[in-house]
């Protein structure tokens, strides 16, 4: 019944356990915003109304505190550390597994996770864009990495608009929020008696029309769309054109990258917390009776030494040359492999950076003297023009880019 974006209904903020106690009653295991080491993490709900209110996190450069939303709100903190990404590509795990049989031979056997459905609530319009760019890499021309998919194909995302961006966030530049248009399967804007929700797939219609909502009224539609607008006019960060690509490949011995190598510690937390960062590294786990070994994928970052060792030498043997491995691949020949940039705006290399280096800057120091965007290379761009917010409510999945890669 909600299906359609002219059918958005409107759940009040009492009845959001609701939503909550019928996707429990499916058989999801419901993840919703906890705080946890100082920071807002996704963890399991423990009950239906277990979702907390009024968090919310300060963050700059290097910062992240978490504060309290004077106006009592479930979603009035911009992101957490984690995206989507761990519940989709996870961190560490065993593709295969090999064992010594009794005659002594060799026996090799795929090792496949077993997931349970997943509901994650409060997904935000950036981790999306950045789940439809993991999948442009792991699901992409027929291929299929069947750990990625059996993770994903579980997932069920309950989105939410953001309103109250941090300094760090600049997806309106990106074209990728704060308004989810894609790739949801409900999505919320959450006002202040409670939330306009729009069905993205057929599984959200269903959960939605279960919930038997009023229609949402063209005021609450309009204040949703109000609101988004704010969020996108509050960001004070941006990328100066969804595509660098020439210009920052026109930059490669530009001085700012010994300038920015003399900062960066090379800790790759930055490449940690980005929602879109693929890199891995595969390991044998031997056991200690020499009988069997395991297989296993570990995120990995390009900010180490040996993620670019090759027989004997390292492609990138100093910090100058990771940083800038890191930059023009996200921003620059990401397009190439994949048709968009690899940055959604989510500003998490920013706040989690424990020198505080901010890549909008970065950015800003490489092209500034150097060419605009050629029209070519703004053809090549598959997202908005910066600054654009979607009209709410959007319809979900689907508009999810696949192109080629590495
Ligand atoms: S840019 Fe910051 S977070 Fe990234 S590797 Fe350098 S010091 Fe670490
Ligand atoms: S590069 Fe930084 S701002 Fe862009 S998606 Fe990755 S973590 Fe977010």
């Amino acid at each position: 019944m909600f299906s359609h974006p002219d059918q958005a209904g409107f759940l009040p903020s009492a009845e959001l356990s609701s939503l909550v106690a019928k996707l429990l009653s499916l058989g999801y295991q419901c993840l919703g915003p906890a705080e946890e080491g100082g920071a807002i993490v996704m963890r399991e709900l423990a009950a239906p109304d277990a979702l907390p209110r009024g968090l919310q996190a300060e963050q700059a450069p290097g910062h992240y505190r978490l504060t309290r939303d004077s106006d009592n709100r479930f979603f009035a903190w911009a992101n957490g550390p984690q995206a989507i990404k761990p519940l989709a590509f996870a961190p560490q795990e065993s593709l295969w597994r090999v064992e010594r049989d009794a005659a002594g031979a060799l026996q090799f056997a795929a090792v496949l996770p077993a997931v349970s459905p997943q509901a994650i609530i409060g997904v935000r319009a950036c981790d999306l864009a950045a789940l439809a760019v993991q999948e442009a890499h792991f699901l992409r021309d027929g291929r299929r990495d069947a750990h990625y998919a059996q993770r994903r194909e579980q997932l069920f995302l309950v989105a939410v608009q953001c309103a109250v961006p941090a300094s760090t966030c600049f997806c309106a530049s990106t074209g990728d929020g704060p308004t989810p248009t894609a790739g949801f399967d409900i999505a919320l804007a959450e006002l202040a008696d409670g939330f306009v929700a729009v069905a993205g797939s057929e599984k959200g219609a269903a959960v939605l029309a279960a919930l038997a909502l009023s229609p949402a009224t063209p005021l609450q539609l309009a204040a949703a769309r109000q609101q988004a607008q704010d969020a996108a006019t509050r960001q004070t960060r941006s990328l100066p054109s969804p595509n660098l690509r020439d210009a920052l490949m026109g930059q490669l011995e530009h001085p700012r990258w010994d300038d920015v190598a003399a900062r960066c510690l090379a800790c790759g937390n930055c490449s940690a917390v980005c929602p879109t960062c693929f890199c891995h590294a595969e390991q044998d786990l031997p056991s200690l009776d020499g009988h069997a070994s395991e297989h296993v994928r570990v995120w990995d970052s390009c900010f180490g030494e040996s993620h670019g060792y090759l027989h004997g030498f390292s492609v990138r043997p100093d910090i100058r040359s990771r940083y800038r491995q890191w930059l023009t691949h996200k921003l620059a020949t990401w397009h190439d492999q994949f048709g968009r940039s690899g940055c959604v705006g989510c500003g998490r290399c920013i706040a989690w950076c424990p020198v505080g280096i901010d890549l909008t800057e970065e950015v800003a120091a490489l092209v500034r003297h150097s060419d605009q965007p050629s029209d070519e290379s703004s053809k090549r761009s598959t997202k908005p023009a910066g600054g654009q917010v979607a009209a709410y409510p959007a319809r979900g999945r689907g508009g999810q880019g696949h192109a080629q890669t590495d």
